[in-house]
Parts: structure tokens; C-alpha cells; sequence
């Protein structure tokens, strides 16, 4: 069994991994001060491209022969490949994404595109979605392309010593709005950057404290996401008469039977996920945790705002059901014109049993007797993906873990938030969230994704790279 060899981390030298913390802390600093924010926006409309090119020149420095690729003005995305001896079978694929959601800076404690170092973090907008992620990549393609060159190879085209497969490296565009202008377009026109035996993205492989235990959820499904418009009909009229089918009163009673939380349901992810929670918890505490899955409502909420903060009662509520939310309204033209018509948006997220005709037959069955007056018209729609865990892959995840933490419990999760891995799901290469990082028990690292003072903390960094190194080299050897 390759996971009872020595880590393969334990053959590199301290200075080496110094010198590879550096350089992924230098490059995580230099791609927070580019301004890639989904949508983009001027002064700084290619910032993807400019993270694109930064990690370019960085690959180039370790003798690699990246490529860029810019379908869209602005939007680019960058990809590498560092050979094995073909001995292994398919690549494994490092998968990040360049872009980052809008920053505004009230709030903040340190300029979040300043990439400041303070306080033991680096600070800044994408330090965890997932510039940090990024670097730490890179910082692992870096180390083996040093590998080679220290045996007189050349990275660019000769193998690395000991690796079997390729190792591929993507960055790309557009994630963040839905990756249609970069990972989904690579799919469609350079599936060689991306055709792996697994990839490895975000969201996954952070250490969570859950009742003094330190798990490590990785991210094996991903919920699916549909998008609709729902154009509510009413009456026109002088608004010095109210009506009751005013179409803004309409809207409001439409928003308020959508908003109301459905009950829970747990999948397979999830009630696999309390399994491993609960198991060997004292038993009272025990059974709260498994009571997060109480398929009445009140019960389910009572054991979650014993056992979480708020946020993370919020995730755990978000990933037990199908979710609605009612974001944009919009209604009337002027102060005394009754609206005839009110046009609302809904963001609803499906878990992986889900489909979205069952999504809006629920939206239709929640509008009741105002559904007549309603037209459901879908925007946009993504499908929930699950990745097995079956595999060598995802059991190279879940040792590597265990060998760099040995208190720490490993369980197949799920994020309530899509991301680039359905995407994935269309070339068949299972993707697994896995950005190692080992935290302090109060982070809270939920909190920072689109938050506001995002950052990472230098020493769960520097635990996490030799957790990712083990796993790309025994994976690949
Ligand atoms: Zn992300």
C-alpha cells in the first residue's frame, strides 16, 4: 500500500521547504494586489489576465512552458504541465481559479487588495477563495520542477524523477460568476489542459472544530443551482385608491411563501458527514449531532444553535435542504401609479437528489393560489455533482490528512456554494475541494469567503503544503 510508504515530504530539506513557503506566501501577496474581481471593471478590466500572466512569468522562472489563453478580452486563464513517465496512467489536475468577488472596503482592517502580511495572516480579498489555494499549487509544481532540474532535467519536457503520471496545472477565469468565460470554455476548446484521472479545487481539507474535534471535511458533492425570474401580474390604478392586487402587494406575499424555509432532508454526503461527526462523541452530545438531520425543522434547528455559531448553523441549514432566496425585486415607475407588474429574482440551490423540474415544481406548488398570477421563467441552471470516494484519490486525501494531523478526522463533505467542479463533471474527472489547511479552533474560515478582512494564516499555509505535496507525489509515483 503506497499510503503506509514514508511521506514523501520527509525527503525534502528544511531550506527547501522554506524557500517554497516563501515563494507561496511572495506569490499569494502578488496575485491579492491584482485586482481580478468578478465582473470586472475599470480601471482594472483584465485583471484575470494580469493574475494569468503573473503566474505565467512564475512558471516560467521554474522552467516550465505555460500557455495563456484569452477567449474573451480581459478574461485569461493559464495552464502548465510538469511530465511524468506516462507509466501511471491520466494526470492529476491542480484547479484554481483566478478571479475574485468585489472587495468594497468599509470594513476592513488592512486594504484588501493591499496583500498585507500582519498579525501572522496574509490579508486581502481571494487569501482563501482562492488565490491562497493557488499558490499553494504552485508552490508544489515549483518544487518538483526544481526536482528535475536538480537532476539535470528539464522541466519542460523530461520527467520528473519518481513521477509516473502528469501533473497539470489550470487557473482560470470567470468562476465566480459561473466559469462560462474560463474553465467552461476550456472544456469546450482545450479539454488536454484539463483531462485528469481527479482534480483537485477548493473548498475542501480545512480543518472545522466541531465539539473539540478537529474534522477535515473534503469536498466530494456540490449542490446545484437554479435561476428564476417570476414576473407577478396585478392591476394598474390611481394609487390614491390601493388595490389589493397591486402587483408590489402580490410580489410581497410571493417573496414571503418563498422565503419560508422548506423542512430538512439529508443525502447521503450529509448523513455520512454526521456519521463520521458524531461517532465517538459522549452521547449526549452524540445525539444532538445527529439530530441536525431531525427531519422536523424545530428539532433540527434546537441541535444546530446548540452545537455551531450562527454562520456555520446557517451552512449546515443551507446543505439539509433545497434553498430559496428571493434577491431581487423590481416594481412601479411612480409614487401614485399602482404597478401592474413586479418582476422578482430567486436564487434556489438543489442538493444532489434534486433536479431543477422538482425545483420548480416546488416553487410552483409554494406560490399556491397566486401561481395564476404568476409567470416562472428559468435564467440559469447548473446541476448539483458528486465525486466517489471510492477511489485512490480520495483515500490518498483523507491519509495524507491523517499522516500531517493525527488528531484530525477526515469525512467526505459538501459546501453550500457551487463551484468550477461541475463543470469538471462534463469531462468525467471526479473533483475533489482539497486546499489543506490546518486552523485554530476560533477561526472562523467560513466567514471569510466574500467576506470582509479575508485572510489566511501563514502557519496553516506552511502546514498545508507538504499535506498537498504527499498527495500529488504519491499519486503520481
Ligand atoms: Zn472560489
Amino acid at each position: 500500500m503506497k499510503t503506509t510508504l514514508p511521506r514523501p515530504s520527509a525527503g525534502v530539506d528544511a531550506a527547501a521547504w522554506e524557500r517554497a513557503h516563501r515563494d507561496l506566501v511572495g506569490m499569494l501577496r502578488a496575485l491579492i494586489r491584482i485586482r481580478s474581481v468578478n465582473p470586472p471593471a475599470p480601471p482594472d478590466g483584465d485583471g484575470e489576465l494580469q493574475a494569468a500572466r503573473a503566474i505565467a512569468a512564475h512558471l516560467a522562472e521554474a522552467g516550465l512552458r505555460p500557455e495563456i489563453v484569452e477567449p474573451y478580452p480581459g478574461r485569461g486563464s493559464v495552464g502548465a504541465r510538469l511530465r511524468g513517465d506516462g507509466t501511471g496512467g491520466e494526470p492529476l489536475l491542480l484547479l484554481s481559479h483566478l478571479d475574485v468577488v468585489p472587495a468594497p472596503e468599509d470594513g476592513w482592517t488592512h486594504d484588501p487588495f493591499g496583500g498585507d502580511v500582519a498579525d501572522g495572516y496574509v490579508w486581502g480579498r481571494g487569501a482563501v477563495d482562492m488565490k491562497g489555494t493557488a499558490a499553494m499549487q504552485l508552490a508544489v509544481i515549483r518544487l518538483l520542477a526544481d526536482e528535475a532540474r536538480e537532476v539535470g532535467r528539464d522541466p519542460a519536457v523530461d520527467p520528473v524523477p519518481g513521477l509516473t503520471r502528469d501533473v497539470l496545472f489550470a487557473a482560470t477565469a470567470d468562476e465566480e460568476a459561473g466559469g462560462h468565460e474560463g474553465i467552461s470554455w476550456l472544456v469546450d476548446h482545450r479539454p488536454d489542459w484539463l483531462q485528469a484521472a481527479g482534480a483537485l479545487s477548493e473548498c475542501g481539507g480545512v480543518s472545522l472544530d466541531v465539539a473539540g474535534r478537529r474534522l477535515y471535511p473534503i469536498q466530494v458533492a456540490e449542490k446545484g443551482f437554479a435561476v428564476y425570474r417570476i414576473l407577478v401580474r396585478g392591476t394598474s390604478g390611481h394609487g390614491s385608491m390601493p388595490r389589493p392586487d397591486n402587483a408590489l402587494v402580490l410580489a410581497a406575499e410571493v417573496v414571503r411563501r418563498l422565503a419560508e424555509p422548506g423542512p430538512p432532508r439529508p443525502t447521503p454526503v450529509m448523513e455520512r458527514f454526521l456519521a463520521v461527526a458524531s461517532n465517538g462523541l459522549p452521547p449526549d452530545v452524540a445525539r444532538l449531532v445527529r439530530a441536525i438531520a431531525d427531519p422536523d425543522a424545530r428539532a433540527s434547528d434546537a441541535a444546530l444553535a446548540a452545537l455551531c455559531t450562527p454562520m456555520y448553523a446557517r451552512a449546515a441549514r443551507a446543505l439539509l435542504r433545497d434553498t430559496i432566496s428571493p434577491d431581487i425585486l423590481h416594481a412601479g415607475t411612480k409614487y401614485n401609479v399602482i404597478p401592474a407588474q413586479a418582476e422578482l429574482t430567486i436564487d434556489c440551490r438543489l442538493l444532489p437528489d434534486t433536479d431543477e423540474p422538482a425545483m420548480r415544481a416546488e416553487v410552483v406548488r409554494r406560490l399556491g393560489d397566486l401561481a395564476g398570477a404568476c409567470r416562472v421563467e428559468l435564467t440559469n441552471a447548473g446541476p448539483s455533482v458528486e465525486a466517489p470516494v471510492d477511489t485512490e484519490l480520495y483515500a490518498l486525501l483523507d491519509s495524507a490528512i491523517r499522516d500531517h494531523d493525527p488528531d484530525g478526522i477526515p469525512v467526505p463533505g459538501m459546501p453550500p456554494f457551487a463551484t468550477d467542479a461541475k463543470h469538471m463533471a462534463r469531462l468525467g474527472v471526479p473533483t475533489y475541494g482539497f486546499s489543506p489547511l490546518r486552523l485554530d479552533p476560533d477561526e472562523r474560515f467560513l466567514e471569510r469567503f466574500h467576506g470582509v478582512d479575508e485572510r489566511v494564516s501563514l502557519e496553516a499555509l506552511r502546514w498545508g503544503l507538504p499535506v498537498l505535496y504527499d498527495v500529488v507525489r504519491r499519486f503520481c509515483s
